[in-house]
């Protein structure tokens, strides 16, 4: 392979110095936000200061001029860069739905959501989960995915019960990078069916509850 160019380092190196600045962005913008839910304090809309319809809805996206300067001996250069937040950036792909971060033609960021996820309408998504992949994925300076799985545990008595855990990982290997969040949920009631619903709520899989005349005893 051949080894970088003089051109492509620099480029690479102005990309890092965007990213870590675009963190400090995205750092001040969540605080800024979490602070106006808390306290609720006086605001222009429900969402401020992310944009009104953020996450999803038509005016979803914020902008920031990020600026720095680098000092080479006696002269400056002044970089200035338009960055972009919301949702469909950086990514078209059917299967999942994705937040990101860009600059022109750069993808700083990027954060996908399965659609098998996206579309269970008793998993609600919130802006806090969305913040914590675009800071996960500027963090690892590539793109961040939400995977979640279901993990069963035993009562003192020995019976099981079961928990959903929702997860961050790289896109790239699918390493592990964080914990954001768990729900219990049961098994529906259906001899072998995999299915597995929100606790509490209703004991059957819509495959079933459909079906009055499946059998709901487990041997
Ligand atoms: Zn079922």
């Amino acid at each position: 392979m051949d080894s970088p160019s003089g051109v492509e380092r620099y480029h690479a190196c102005l990309l890092r110095e965007l990213r870590h600045l675009v963190l400090s962005w995205v750092l001040s913008l969540r605080d800024n936000w979490i602070t106006h839910a808390s306290l609720g304090l006086p605001a222009p809309h429900l969402n401020y200061p992310l944009p009104p319809g953020f996450l999803f809805g038509a005016d979803n996206r914020i902008s920031e001029a990020i600026e720095w300067i680098h000092e080479y001996g006696a002269q400056q250069i002044h970089h200035r860069y338009l960055v972009t937040f919301g949702f469909g950036l950086t990514d078209s792909r059917p299967s999942a739905v994705s937040w990101g971060i860009s600059s022109g033609d750069n993808s700083l960021a990027c954060f996908r959501i399965p659609r098998v996820i996206f579309e269970d309408s008793s998993f609600e998504i919130r802006p806090g989960l969305v913040f914590a992949g675009i800071l996960a994925s500027l963090s690892h300076s590539e793109p961040v995915h939400l995977s979640r799985h279901v993990e069963e545990a035993r009562s003192n008595c020995g019976d099981p019960f079961y928990f959903e855990e929702y997860t961050l990982h790289t896109v790239s290997n699918g390493r592990f990078i964080r914990r954001v969040g768990s729900r219990p949920v049961q098994r529906c009631q259906v001899w072998r069916c995999r299915a597995y619903l929100v606790y509490p709520g209703p004991h059957l899989c819509s495959a079933h509850s459909a079906e009055p005349d499946q059998t709901t005893v487990s041997p």
